[in-house]
C-alpha cells in the first residue's frame, strides 16, 4: 500500500549555513543504498525534508532495511499519497489506510493535519475534527486521544495530500562523505570492523588496511577481511582495501626482536604503514579497535608505545567498551558471524607465550634499532606490493 517515504533527519537539520551539504550527501547515500533494491525511486528534497518515492513495483521490507543502512537518517516514514479529488475521497483513503496498517483496532489515535498549501477549503483544526468523526464513524471501537496517542496519523497537504503515521527508527548519525576520511586497520576480527562502522557513522567516509602474512595467514583469512569489509560497506559506501603483505616484516622482527616484544613492535609498524598510505589517500586520521586492557598489547603502557608512532590521531571509538557491548553492536552490524569465522590472523602465529604488557617505550625503540639494516627496505617493498581491493 505504501507508496513513499518520508525521511526524518535530526542532527543534520542543525547545521545552519551548512544545511543543504548535509542534505545534499544524504541524499546521495540514499540513492546509493536504493542502487541494491529491486524497484526504481525518485529521491527529492522539498521544503527542508527528504521524500523517497517509488516510481515502479518495489520489495517493501528489502527498502526499508536499506535505508536503514542509511546514516543520518534518524526516522522512516512509509506514506500513502492520494490526489485531493475532495474530501470525500480523502476520508476514503484515510479509511483505507487505517484498515490494512492496524489490522487490531482496539486503539487511540489523533490526527495531526497540516497545510503546506493554505488554499485547501477547510484548514487543520477542520480536517482534525472531520477526519477523526470519519474514522470514529468507521471503527468505533478506536477512541481520539490528544495527548498520548497509540497511532499518531500525520495528514499532509500539498501537491498531493501524503498520509503517514509510522515512524520506523533510522540509525542516526551523520552522512557519510560528510566529515572527511579515515583509515581504517581492519583485522578479521570482531572489533575493527564495529570501530570503522562507528566513526563511518558519523559522516567519515573509510578506507581501510589489512596486513597479511601468506602462508602463515590462509587465503581464508583474507577473503574473511574482504567479507567483513563488504558487511561495512553496506553502510558507508565503497571501500578501498589495501592488502600490505607483511610477511618478511613480521620474520625480521621475529628474528632481531626479543620475542616478549614482537606484538608491540609487530603494531608499530603496521600503525607506521597504515599512516603512511592514509597521508597518501588523504585520510585525516587512523582508527583502530583498540579497546583497555583487552590484551596485553592494549593495557594503557602499550597504547602509549603503539601511538608513539603516529602524527595521525588515532581514533579507537571502542576504547571504553566491553567486549559484550562491542558484540552487541556486531550483532546488530552483522558482522559478528563473519568475524567468528575461525581463520587464524597474522597476529596469532607470532604472538609469545609472555608479552609484555608494560612496555617500556625507550627499550622499544632501542631494540628496533635491531631492525636498522633492512626494515627500510622490507617496509618499501609492502609499500610497493599493496594490493588495492576496491569493496562494494
Ligand atoms: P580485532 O577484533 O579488531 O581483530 P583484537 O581484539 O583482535 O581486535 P588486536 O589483534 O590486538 O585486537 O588488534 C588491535 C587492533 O589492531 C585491531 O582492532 C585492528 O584495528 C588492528 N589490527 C590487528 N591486526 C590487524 C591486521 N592483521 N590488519 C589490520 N589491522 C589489524
Ligand atoms: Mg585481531
Amino acid at each position: 500500500m505504501f507508496t513513499a517515504f518520508l525521511i526524518k533527519y535530526a542532527e543534520i537539520g542543525v547545521k545552519g549555513k551548512n544545511r543543504y551539504l548535509f542534505e545534499n550527501a544524504l541524499v546521495q547515500q540514499i540513492k546509493y543504498a536504493l542502487k541494491k533494491c529491486d524497484g526504481k525511486f525518485a529521491v527529492r528534497k522539498t521544503d527542508g525534508r527528504i521524500y523517497v518515492d517509488a516510481v515502479s513495483d518495489f520489495d517493501y521490507e528489502e527498502t526499508v532495511a536499506g535505508l536503514k543502512r542509511v546514516f543520518g537518517i534518524s526516522g522512516i516514514c512509509p506514506m500513502v499519497y492520494v490526489e485531493d479529488e475532495g474530501f470525500e475521497k480523502l476520508g476514503k483513503t484515510v479509511i483505507e489506510y487505517i484498515d490494512k496498517v492496524y489490522p487490531d483496532k482496539n486503539k487511540s489515535f489523533k490526527v495531526a493535519a497540516r497545510r503546506a498549501r493554505k488554499n485547501y477549503p477547510l484548514n487543520s483544526m477542520e480536517m482534525n475534527m472531520e477526519l477523526g468523526g470519519i474514522i470514529l464513524d468507521a471503527y468505533p471501537e478506536m477512541r481520539v486521544d490528544v495527548h498520548n496517542p497509540d497511532i499518531m496519523l500525520n495528514v499532509e497537504v500539498r501537491d498531493m495530500i501524503y498520509i503517514y503515521s509510522e515512524i520506523i527508527p533510522g540509525p542516526g548519525g551523520m552522512p557519510v562523505g560528510t566529515g572527511g576520511k579515515a583509515m581504517l586497520l581492519l583485522s578479521g576480527g570482531i572489533d575493527s570492523p564495529v570501530a570503522g562502522w562507528m566513526i563511518a557513522k558519523r559522516g567519515v567516509k573509510i578506507d581501510a588496511v589489512y596486513f597479511h602474512a601468506p602462508p602463515y595467514t590462509s587465503e581464508r583469512a583474507k577473503q574473511k577481511v574482504v567479507d567483513l569489509a563488504k558487511k561495512v560497506a553496506a553502510y558507508t559506501g565503497p571501500i578501498y582495501l589495501h592488502v600490505i603483505n607483511f610477511t618478511d616484516i613480521q620474520l625480521y622482527i621475529y628474528d632481531k626482536c626479543p620475542h616478549d616484544e614482537l606484538t608491540i613492535i609487530m603494531r608499530r609498524y603496521m600503525m607506521r604503514i597504515a599512516e603512511h598510505i592514509a597521508k597518501e589517500t588523504e585520510c585525516l586520521g587512523l582508527i583502530t579497535g583498540e579497546s583497555i586492557g583487552q590484551v596485553a598489547s592494549q593495557t594503557m603502557h602499550s597504547l602509549m608505545a603503539t601511538n608513539d608512532v603516529c602524527g595521525l590521531p588515532v581514533y579507537r571509538p571502542l576504547i571504553g567498551f566491553d567486549k559484550m557491548d562491542i558484540v552487541d553492536i556486531s550483532e546488530k552490524i552483522d558482522t559478528y558471524e563473519t568475524s567468528i569465522q575461525p581463520y587464524e590472523d597474522c597476529c596469532t602465529i607470532f604472538v609469545a607465550k609472555h608479552p609484555v604488557t608494560k612496555p617500556n617505550l625507550n627499550i622499544i625503540r632501542k631494540h628496533e634499532h635491531n631492525l636498522d639494516e633492512k626494515i627500510d627496505e622490507l617496509v618499501q617493498t609492502a609499500l610497493d606490493t599493496d594490493e588495492v581491493i576496491i569493496v562494494k
